[in-house]
């Protein structure tokens, strides 16, 4: 049997479990990163699916990450030191609503408000309020996501503080919906601030998202949809180089099976093949927490810690085609330059929450609720050869097959079909004569490809108020720790969750660098 030993193994090698393993290499601890997957970074990779064509598998938007000190304050040099640079494409955004209508948004913030007053001088007033509110309470939330649970005074604490903390209490507790049509009357500039809150796949319908349209448009009015050039990935080039630079390891193609314990106290991991990766000090797992309780015995867990694990949802699944194109994907009446690298089609309200509804009710859904239609190489000519474009259509979807499939499998070239039919509906250049190449992933294809990204749910699992804050992934267990010592945890499933955020991996890095009794940086 092969034994690899180093002070800390973690298990996964997604954004976050690298950004904690860079911290603590360059604390000076040896550090063995051991995932699935054959290349690192989970859902921040670039792929080239076709030669000279780099797709982002998984995310291309790295928005919220600009707020983390790791790329705010590049407090671990991946900027500086290790290549990674970021644009911030403009126009923001265009959605097509299904009555033709459509709204653009743009860096300047008066060249939004001008779109939004075309349907609605209120709203587009408003709008103006919104993102100064918004302005005001920022530094509360960003303060609490990128703070371990139970380090320093709670959110509400924090929002106490504002002059309206009783607003955003409950704006906290409300859905984005609810926030939404209580600020905006008119129904396109309500369809469009609704397709952005869904970007980050959460129930948008439930309690516990109304702070989503706040963060996701004060986000990106100030830095748009943020991409990094030369593909999502280079952020995990330059994470791997910082830990590689430090004498950390990272071992690919190697699915963890079980953990290792030893006297109660988790001591490594052992892989599918057998091997056994043993942490000194401490192991960190991105397992998703659905599978990391059954690597260990129920009892080292203890029933409430199961219990909370049984009742967490794993989230909205997602459905994916790549488009390699020869023209710019161009809408209806628009020039090419009009498109935005976050475009898409977005339902009435209503509409697109009856289907979220009906995913969550695990039925088959064959619309689109809310369609993506991201375009990278329109700002960055590193993805694809001159004059072609590298496309990815998202739209959320249920693992559930359509009726009459027996496997996704079976009908994931057939759904595609129909989401390009209705991108088409906005986006008519969409056709046999400019798209060269197709690659669909189903959920099932999703999960194959990453398996904590379970049934194609890839952020982590459901934000809402049972899943949130102390009570991520389970009551009691929010700070990283978990109920075996020994044994940490990190990724979408912890504090405050999935998407391009970095900071579930910065907080684990904060609690094991204190329990190790090392200096945390910054
Ligand atoms: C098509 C698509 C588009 C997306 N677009 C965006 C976007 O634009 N912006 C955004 O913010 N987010 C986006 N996301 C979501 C985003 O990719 C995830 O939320 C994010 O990657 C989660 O990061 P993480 O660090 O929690 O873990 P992950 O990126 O999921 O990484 C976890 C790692 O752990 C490994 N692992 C799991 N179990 C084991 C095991 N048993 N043994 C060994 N290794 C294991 C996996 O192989 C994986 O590498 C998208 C996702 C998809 C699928």
């Amino acid at each position: 049997m092969t034994v690899e030993t180093a002070d800390v193994v973690v298990a996964g090698a997604g954004h976050n479990a690298l950004i904690a393993a860079a911290y603590l290499a360059r604390a000076g601890k040896s550090v063995l990163v051991v995932d699935a997957r054959p290349i690192p970074g989970g859902g921040v990779a670039t792929e080239e699916y076709l030669p000279g064509f780099f797709m982002d598998s998984c995310s291309t938007g790295h928005t919220i990450i600009q707020a983390n000190p790791v790329i705010k304050d590049d407090s671990l040099g991946l900027v500086k030191d290790h290549g990674l640079a970021y644009v911030d494409p403009d126009p923001v955004a265009r959605v097509a609503f299904p009555d033709g209508e459509q709204i653009g948004m743009h860096l300047d913030p008066q060249a939004t408000y001008d779109e939004f007053a075309r349907f609605s001088s209120r709203d587009a007033d408003r709008y103006v309020e919104f993102l100064a509110d918004w302005e005001r309470a920022k530094v509360a939330f960003g303060r609490a996501n990128n703070t371990p649970i139970g380090w320093g005074p709670s959110l509400d604490q924090l929002l106490d503080e504002l002059p309206n903390g009783g607003t955003w209490r409950r704006r906290r507790a409300l859905s984005a919906w609810d926030v939404i049509r209580h600020e905006f009357t008119e129904e396109h500039v309500q369809a469009f601030l609704f397709w952005e809150a869904c970007q980050t796949f959460g129930s948008v319908d439930l309690p516990g998202s109304g702070v989503m349209p706040y963060s996701i448009m004060g986000g990106r009015q100030k830095r748009s949809w943020t991409i990094p050039l030369g593909g999502s990935g280079r952020l995990t080039d330059a994470l791997v180089s910082v830990i590689e630079g430090h004498g950390g390891r990272i071992v690919c193609g190697t699915k963890v099976s079980q953990l290792l314990l030893d006297g109660g106290r988790c001591v490594g991991v052992e892989s599918t093949d057998g091997r056994q990766f043993v942490g000194t000090e401490a192991v960190l797992s991105t397992i998703h927490v659905k599978h990391l309780v059954d690597m260990a015995p129920a009892e080292a867990w203890g029933e409430d810690f199961t219990y909370g694990v049984e009742t967490y949802d794993i989230g909205i699944p997602l459905f994916a085609a790549f488009l390699v194109m020869n023209e710019v994907p161009t809408f209806r009446g628009l020039r090419p330059e009009d498109t935005a690298v976050s475009s898409g089609l977005a339902l009435w309200p209503q509409d697109a929450i009856e289907q979220v509804r009906a995913i969550r009710d695990r039925k088959p859904v064959t619309g689109s609720a809310w369609t993506l239609v991201a375009t990278p190489s329109l700002v960055d000519p590193s993805r694809a050869p001159e004059g072609k474009h590298t496309v990815k259509i998202l739209v959320p979807c249920s693992h559930v097959p359509p009726y009459g499939a027996a496997s996704w499998d079976d009908a994931k070239e057939q759904h595609a079909d129909a989401i390009v039919d209705y991108v088409r509906t906005a986006i008519p250049n969409i056709d046999d004569s400019t798209v060269e190449a197709r690659i669909v992933k189903s959920p099932l294809d999703i999960e194959r490809g990453n398996p904590h990204m379970i049934n194609g749910c890839a952020h982590g699992g459901d934000k809402g108020v049972p899943f949130s804050g102390p009570l991520r992934p389970v009551p009691g267990w929010a700070s990283h720790a978990m109920p075996i010592p020994g044994l940490y945890q990190t990724g979408g499933t912890t504090h405050p969750g999935g998407s391009i955020t970095g900071s579930p991996g910065r907080n684990a890095a904060m609690v094991m660098m204190r329990d190790l009794g090392l200096d945390f940086p910054g």
